[in-house]
């Protein structure tokens, strides 16, 4: 299986400001003593040897998670505004002809995962096929109104491509065998599922938008074997630990600490923090991961865990 982040971003699209890509040219300035300014290959090479923090960024997209097993099954997670590049990169293949099949999963329905669906390019070309899952049946009917008068020109029966309605069973089995899904449902206001996907002998956890309000045995245990021995766990790790106790307690979100935890006692091989919150900055979020992989070290079981920042473009192959 392989994991592709397209959109990492909660709550809201947040690219760069002018100041933080000016602070990153900086940076990458004051390193480039030594390297010929005046030769473009040398330039280039150098730009590309920078971490990510100075030559890119993390990613201001809503979240938006391509799964691909190795019979090239497409599964997508969440239509947030990180869909339209995932869009663009599908009409170079036969989605671009009218012969695509994928199947769609939604965590939830507040705006940052589905906003980037009018924006698909896909779903606008017959002949494509897109098999949307859900739990609750609501997904039709919620992509229909986010299309309506006024807010958006084309309403959604107009897309072109063809849709059909699934409801997930508790364990579902698709692509003729080859994938398997289970869900749990999440706390956070209005709800929100999980999927657990198993496919090609490995597991991927998609936990976004989810808040743990207390980690004890009988709390874990509610969730089963959601968690078990996942290859791969994306978590929700929005706000501080403090944050998610305290003065955002009750706002749906969790933190990296919590998904340390959680992934320590269900022996999950990688953590990859996601939903990055719109106010943390580029620098801001290696803090986040150098606390959670410090954090991890004083868990049980926790250094076993490779921890991961979600950004746009990271591969993830299981
Ligand atoms: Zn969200
Ligand atoms: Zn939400």
């Amino acid at each position: 299986m392989l994991v592709r982040f397209w959109g990492v971003r909660g709550s809201l699209p947040s690219p760069l400001s002018t100041p933080q890509v000016e602070a990153k040219i900086v940076d990458a300035l004051l390193g480039a003593g030594g390297v010929d300014l005046t030769d473009r290959a040398a330039v280039e090479a150098y730009v590309r040897s920078l971490p990510l923090r100075v030559r890119g960024t993390y990613g201001g997209n809503t979240p938006c998670v391509e799964v691909r097993t190795a019979a090239n099954d497409l599964l997508i997670f969440d239509a947030g505004s990180g869909i339209r590049s995932l869009g663009s990169a599908l009409m170079q293949t036969e989605f671009g002809r009218g012969q695509g099949l994928a199947h769609l999963f939604f965590s939830h329905y507040h705006w940052d995962h589905l906003q980037g669906f009018p924006f698909f390019a896909p779903a606008f070309i017959p002949g494509n096929r897109f098999i949307v899952w859900s739990v609750d049946g609501r997904a039709e009917d919620i992509l229909t109104r986010q299309q309506e008068e006024p807010t958006f020109p084309v309403p959604f029966a107009g897309m072109g491509a063809t849709f059909e309605f699934h409801s997930l069973a508790p364990q579902t089995a698709m692509c003729d065998g080859r994938v398997r899904v289970t869900y749990a449902l999440l706390d956070h206001p209005g709800t929100a599922y999980g999927y657990r996907v198993e496919a090609d002998g490995t597991t991927f956890v998609y936990a976004t938008d989810a808040e743990y309000k207390k980690i004890d045995e009988e709390f874990l245990a509610a969730y089963g074997d959601f968690f078990r021995d996942a290859d791969l766990l994306l978590f929700d790790a929005q706000y501080s630990f403090a944050e998610s106790q305290l003065d955002k307690r009750d706002w749906g979100h969790s933190s990296a600490a919590i998904g340390v935890e959680i992934a320590a006692h269900a022996g999950v091989k990688r953590l990859v923090l996601f939903h990055h919150d719109p106010r943390t900055t580029d620098d801001e979020l290696l803090g986040i991961l150098d606390s959670a992989q410090q954090y991890a070290a004083l868990v049980p079981g926790g250094a076993a865990c490779d921890i991961l920042l979600a950004y746009e473009g990271l591969e993830v192959a299981l």
